[in-house]
């Protein structure tokens, strides 16, 4: 099973969650965390893994050979990302734009481009007491999050539970971190600009044909606008984590909520229960 954990915006709480719901878990079974955000990876903060291996990520960018090269523009031409300009002298690669796609070298009339090597981050691999552990971390500067995101997702492990810890927002990234998952759950906070991304995240989900829920963190009881949200969609809301200070505190000392407030097992155990009973579980690609 493939368990997204995702939010429309950041400071939800997210990995708060998806921590504690990995803790949970591994109390049962074997468990793998897969830290996608991968340009503010969190996780390893709250569940301290021991590191075994690394590996750094590359993307194919082009090569240009100056020799064979005519200048002809057809290049800057098919790139959409305008990651290539054309010159009076020579033809220019603003690398961090380029989307990898392979038009350029594919389509240069006079064979002068070929794909050459770029790294952009770097997979680390490890494990927590029963949980195994997998991030990404994009190199600073770097746009292009997806192919990192991409190679996380390669370490999902078929027939565990897996927790894909998603970045935030609704962008290429997040829809990259949540395709594919069995189901996703949605942290919100109850503020107006919690229920505001909360609808955008519960529209890219239903989009990517995902089943989703929704958990709300910090609460203080007047969840009435996201309950109804929930109600009018059809949509389980599945917990509650109320406002707490001492788990605030927590989290800044990389204490996970479960670890402060075990008494908030039982809500994390109760989704595994949900997900279970509903069937959610297909076979891990
Ligand atoms: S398409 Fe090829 S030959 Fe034309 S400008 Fe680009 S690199 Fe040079
Ligand atoms: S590989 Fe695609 S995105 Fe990159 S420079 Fe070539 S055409 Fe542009």
């Amino acid at each position: 099973m493939i368990i997204a954990v995702a939010s429309g915006k950041g400071g939800t709480g997210k990995t708060t969650v998806a921590s504690s719901l990995a803790l949970v878990a591994a109390e049962k079974g074997e468990v793998w965390f897969l830290d996608c955000d991968v340009e503010e990876p969190n996780g390893h903060i709250m569940l301290k893994p021991h590191w075994h291996r690394k590996e750094t990520v590359r993307v194919p960018v082009p090569e240009i050979n100056r020799e064979k090269c005519t200048l002809c523009g057809r290049c800057a031409e098919v790139c959409a990302f305008h990651a290539l300009v054309v010159l009076p002298q020579e033809v220019m690669l603003f690398p961090t734009m380029c989307h990898s796609c392979g038009g350029c070298w594919h389509l240069c009339p006079a064979g002068a481009i070929s794909p050459g090597w770029r790294e952009i981050g770097r997979v680390e691999e490890g494990s927590s007491g029963k949980i195994g552990f997998v991030h990404g971390r994009l190199n600073v500067g770097e746009a292009i999050s997806p192919p990192l995101i991409q190679a996380v997702k390669k370490r999902i492990r078929p027939g565990v539970l897996n927790i894909v810890d998603a970045p935030p927002g609704t962008s290429c990234p997040v829809i990259r971190a949540v395709e594919g998952a069995d189901f996703c759950l949605l942290v919100t906070e109850p503020t107006p600009f919690g229920l505001h991304d909360l609808k955008l995240a519960y529209e890219m989900a239903t989009q990517l044909g995902v089943p989703c829920g929704v958990a709300v963190n910090r609460s203080d009881g007047n969840d009435d606008p996201v309950r109804q949200f929930c109600h009018t969609n059809n949509v389980p809301l599945l917990f509650q984590l109320l406002q707490d200070r001492e788990v605030a505190r927590g989290y800044a000392r990389g204490i996970p909520a479960v670890e402060v407030r075990p008494e908030w097992k039982e809500h994390f155990s109760a989704l595994l229960a949900f997900l279970e009973k509903e069937g959610y579980a297909r076979c891990a690609k």
